[in-house]
């Protein structure tokens, strides 16, 4: 089922590839929110627009299933200002799946995921927030077979490095059933000592139309954001907004 880098099945956007910021794990389970919030405010400075990986019933422990108010608060201020909410998945618990790797989505059935999603959705009516169009699957693990009702409804897909395992060798911009699978490989994610010579290299060296750099805020704060920095003061004023691909995606749609 899965296209291996078929060029035609490719989303062509031009001479210039898009370069798109997606940022995981809000809120996180061991870091306060005040860490997050000076995370948020590098990238404001830098006028880098991003999408924030929202898990709407974090669960792992010390977290008990739900948001806080202050922290729905938050995405609210975030939304208004224009920051692209997506979902990370329900509650990030990690299920074993093959034995090897952490997933969550793959550990529910097509019937599970579709309860979680009508769940979810009444979340994000309750709190006045836009329902979210990018999954971003915890762990990146997303199989086949998982991907079936999440393509359903959310037209972004995301994965990373063990999606490679768990779904296949699928390139960025790729359709998948009703989704634009949108992954972040190596070096656009988990490549910490790169982020001095990213920056310029990321429109450079694309192989494909789009470019997501993955980043981990609850990492980067362990430094104060100091590793980080130089990177975001690079991408200054040059990232698109994923609205530029939502609206790309919607419009096709409609055809
Ligand atoms: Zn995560």
């Amino acid at each position: 089922m899965v296209p291996l880098h078929r060029s035609h099945l490719r989303w062509r956007v031009g001479a210039h590839p898009l370069v798109l910021i997606r940022v995981d794990d809000y809120p996180r389970w061991d870091r306060p929110l005040e860490e997050f919030l000076a995370f948020d405010a590098l990238l404001a400075k830098y006028d880098i627009p991003y999408a924030l990986g929202v898990t709407p019933f974090l669960g792992i422990e010390p977290r008990k299933g739900f948001l806080e108010p202050e922290e729905v608060h938050v995405l609210q201020r975030l939304s208004a200002r224009s920051v692209t909410i997506a979902q990370h998945g329900f509650t990030h618990r990690p299920h074993k799946w093959h034995g090897r790797y952490s997933v969550e989505l793959p550990a529910y059935s097509q019937s599970e995921v579709t309860e979680w999603i009508g769940r979810a959705d009444v979340f994000w009516n309750q709190w006045n927030l836009p329902r979210p169009e990018i999954m971003i699957p915890p762990f990146d693990g997303i199989t086949p077979e998982s991907l079936v009702a999440i393509s359903n409804r959310y037209p972004i897909v995301t994965g990373g490095p063990a999606s490679l395992t768990t779904l296949g060798p699928v390139a960025p911009g790729v359709r998948l059933l009703h989704s634009l699978y949108l992954p972040s490989y190596y070096a656009h994610m988990y490549a910490p000592s790169l982020f001095a010579l990213l920056g310029e290299r990321l429109w450079k060296e694309a192989t494909g139309p789009f470019v997501v750099l993955t980043l981990h805020w609850a990492w980067e704060a362990r430094d104060r954001y100091a590793r980080v920095e130089p990177l975001l003061a690079a991408l200054a004023g040059r990232v698109d907004p994923w609205d530029r691909v939502l609206g790309r995606v919607e419009r096709r749609a409609v055809h």
